[in-house]
């Protein structure tokens, strides 16, 4: 018998969530469930995201309400829309085989109407960001009399966004002999406050120690001098070819850049953050879901609610001000029983910000090593080796081809072949770590030799510069396809603002969120001047010489990443590193001039904003959402 029936889940419900892979419960479904079914009692679960308390709540509120009947019975409210959609899809997957339950979203930064007229359909279960729901709740749109259970879901993320006040005013209307359920990964003394202020003699329930990170997961420390950080970083990630990573940097500009860098780089990476509208938010998110992104940077804000599994590393890139976000940041990884490990990269004197944490955490970290070149160099060899090892052969497709591969072949012995075979990709790599310098701080501190080559090697890294057609010189733009450009758009883009002929503009090249384009050299000036105080929704364009963004060493380094079959991760072809200006992108565009017929994507001028330099931000969540801003 499945063990969720032992608790007291029924037949329809049990086979769902076994057809989601739930063959045991989790510690904190296997305690809640059986107190929450009895629908008695308020109750608090501390626990952390990733230990399956959306089914710990979410099955309970299945067993209990009265789905033949078409009002609201129950409201969950959670900080984020990202974890609202979770919500909602996760209750409609474990309510698959059940008859008549409606559950509704209700988020910010979304059409409303939309919302509005499936609440009027008929719903029993609300999934809701705070925001929105008031603004529902203050149009008399939703009539909350009747709801008997509440879940108060990351109350702790929620009291950081300021959302206090909504929770008050939203459960005012609800009715007095309610139960409330409230999760949340910690329990600082705002959340202690709203657990007694809305219940009575709670069950409480505690995973792991109070403020305990997750027991699956390792914490390290790495120690390295600011001006080594970000390569001392890439060597992490090149030491982990399997990284599927959350990078956290403190603001929106770092954010920005690390993640421009690292594609510049040639990694699948982007970034996320508060300037981003929803929609691009979403697309980043949809990207790293899907995996065609490794690496997403972004800040604590931006990534509240992120709840990607398996991911395998959270690298602090800079400690968090506040020890309660690493608690958040290190919590996306290690989840639903998997291991995971966060890192932290920190220079020695925040060592001190270390010992904090440790004692927060009640956990010790250990101190490791930035891997050396060599390092690097075995790890990536072995990687493609088992990679080749594992690889699925194609045998009806490749049968063709193998006489005369054989016959390429003839002459060379198996030893021969492999070492061409395993030269060929990792060449570049060898080469480029060859110099690499050692990050490490030594404990005493002096430092470390270094070369010039090396470390020139390691800042240029894997840029394959691309060529600039004779006669262009070539720039780099903050903006790119997630910005909804299509070539067309940015041709005209540029000439609006510039005023230069669509003639002077060379090869367009549109990344995710940055551009590469070429302009006659006799145009750069007034291209830099054009650009100099335009906005494109709030945002500030920046346009540099591409040769100062594309590093020193160009054609060297390049890692074997990228090359097929790099299961299934990495877009993009052979020879990893930036691929700017090649094949797909690179085309002239055809005929044109000035941008006129392109879409309005003419910026705005910065004075034009009023000169208020705040006007450009936009507020994240859209309409009716609170939230902080970093
Ligand atoms: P949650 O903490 O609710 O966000 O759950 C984290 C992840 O664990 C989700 O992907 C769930 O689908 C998964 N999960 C939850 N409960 C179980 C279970 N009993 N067995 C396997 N996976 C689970």
């Amino acid at each position: 018998m499945n063990p969720f029936s032992t608790l007291g889940i029924r037949h329809d419900i049990v086979n769902a969530i076994t057809e989601l892979g739930f063959e045991n419960p989790t510690p904190i479904q296997e305690q809640s469930i059986p107190v929450l079914l009895s629908g008695s009692n308020d109750f608090v679960g501390l626990a952390q995201t990733g230990t399956g308390k959306t089914a710990a709540f979410g099955l309970p509120l299945l067993e209990l309400l009265d789905f033949e009947e078409n009002y609201p019975q129950a409201l969950i409210l959670c900080p984020t829309r990202e974890l609202c959609l979770q919500i909602t899809s996760d209750i409609n997957n474990y309510a698959k085989n059940m008859k008549n339950v409606h559950v509704v979203a209700v988020y910010g930064g979304a059409n409303i109407s939309d919302q509005l007229r499936q609440i009027k359909r008929g719903v029993q279960i609300v999934v809701a960001t705070p925001g929105r729901m008031l603004d529902i709740i203050n149009r008399k749109a939703i009539d909350f009399s009747q709801v008997q259970f509440v879940v108060l879901d990351e109350a702790d993320e929620m009291l950081n966004m300021g959302f206090q006040e909504d929770i008050d005013s939203i459960l005012s209307t609800t009715p007095e002999d309610k139960k409330t359920w409230l999760f949340s990964a910690t329990m600082p003394t705002e959340v202690r406050r709203i657990a007694k202020k809305y219940m009575t003699d709670p069950f409480e329930l505690t995973m792991g120690t109070k403020n305990t990170g997750n027991v699956n997961i390792e914490h390290e420390y790495y120690i390295v001098k600011a001006r080594d950080k970000y390569a001392a970083f890439k060597r992490i990630v090149d030491f982990n070819p399997e990284i599927f990573g959350i990078v956290f940097c403190r603001t929106k500009i770092e954010t920005q850049e690390i993640a421009e860098s690292l594609m510049k780089d040639g990694y699948n990476a982007d970034a996320l953050h508060g300037d981003l509208s929803q929609q691009q938010r979403d697309k980043v998110m949809k990207r790293y879901r899907d995996r065609s992104l490794q690496l997403l940077i972004a800040t604590d804000v931006a990534a509240r609610g992120i709840d990607v599994n398996d991911v395998t590393h959270v690298i602090n890139y800079s400690l968090p001000d506040e020890i309660e976000n690493y608690t958040h940041r290190s919590g996306r990884t290690g989840r639903a029983g998997k291991t995971g490990i966060s890192i932290a990269i920190i220079n020695s004197k925040e060592l001190g910000k270390i010992r904090h944490i440790e004692r927060s955490i009640g956990k010790q970290f250990t101190k490791a090593e930035i891997p050396t070149g060599f390092d690097v160099c075995e790890k990536q060899l072995f990687a493609m080796i088992h990679k080749v090892h594992n690889v699925e052969v194609n045998e009806e497709q490749i049968e063709q081809y193998i006489p005369r591969i054989m016959d390429e072949f003839k002459d060379l012995d198996k030893e021969a072949i492999i070492k061409r075979f395993a030269s060929l990709e990792f060449n570049r790599f060898l080469e480029y770590y060859s110099k690499a310098p050692d990050l490490n701080v030594s404990s005493d501190d002096r430092g470390y030799e270094r070369t010039e080559r090396g470390d020139r090697a390691e800042r240029g890294d894997r840029a394959f510069k691309s060529s600039t057609s004779p006669g262009y010189t070539r720039l780099f733009m903050n903006l790119g396809s997630v910005d909804d450009f299509t070539r067309g758009d940015m041709l005209g883009f540029i000439c609006n603002n510039t005023k230069i002929s669509g003639k002077s503009v060379g090869k367009i090249d549109l990344k995710g969120v940055f551009t590469f384009f070429e302009v006659e050299e006799s145009a750069v000036n007034q291209v830099i001047e054009g650009f100099k105080s335009v906005d494109f929704q709030g945002r500030d364009v920046r346009i540099e010489l591409a040769g100062d963004r594309e590093g020193g060493s160009s054609e060297r380094g390049g890692s074997y990443r990228g090359s097929g079959g790099g299961g299934g991760r990495r877009e993009g072809g052979s020879g990893g590193g930036y691929r700017g200006g090649s094949g797909s992108g690179g085309g002239r565009r055809e005929g044109g001039s000035g941008g006129g017929g392109f879409r309005d994507f003419s910026g705005k001028r910065r004075e034009d904003r009023g000169g208020s330099s705040s006007a450009g931000g936009r507020r994240e969540g859209g309409s009716g959402e609170r939230r902080r801003r970093i």
